[in-house]
């Protein structure tokens, strides 16, 4: 206590935080709907998102868009599980009542 110790400017706090962002962006992410690579991704800010240190997303050239997270396994589960509610967002992931899909199976 007593010591004022500089922990840096909170520009520079958030330039570290943009390096480690960028450090663990995924060269590619593959689409979920046509199994094509996705390279077109860009960053989701994972503000008051709990145990989320990052949340990428990647827009396929089919027009499908592919979510990628990353952080503590729950954190990440309970994200997709949210995206899977969200019925605008049409995610791939959803391979119980997805009755459109014309995958033959894994
Ligand atoms: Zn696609």
């Amino acid at each position: 206590m007593g010591q004022a110790k500089n922990r840096g400017t909170l520009d520079q706090r958030v330039a570290q935080a943009q390096a480690k962002l960028a450090a663990n962006r995924p060269e590619k992410l593959v689409c979920n709907s046509c199994g094509a690579d996705v390279t077109q991704i860009n960053p989701v800010s994972t503000r008051g998102l709990r145990g989320l240190e990052a949340i990428w997303v990647g827009q396929c050239d089919c027009g499908h868009t592919t979510f990628a997270a990353s952080g503590e396994p729950k954190a990440v589960e309970a994200f997709f599980f949210a995206l899977s509610q969200d019925t605008e967002l049409a995610l791939g992931r959803q391979d119980k009542d997805g009755g459109g899909h014309d995958k033959a199976g894994d």
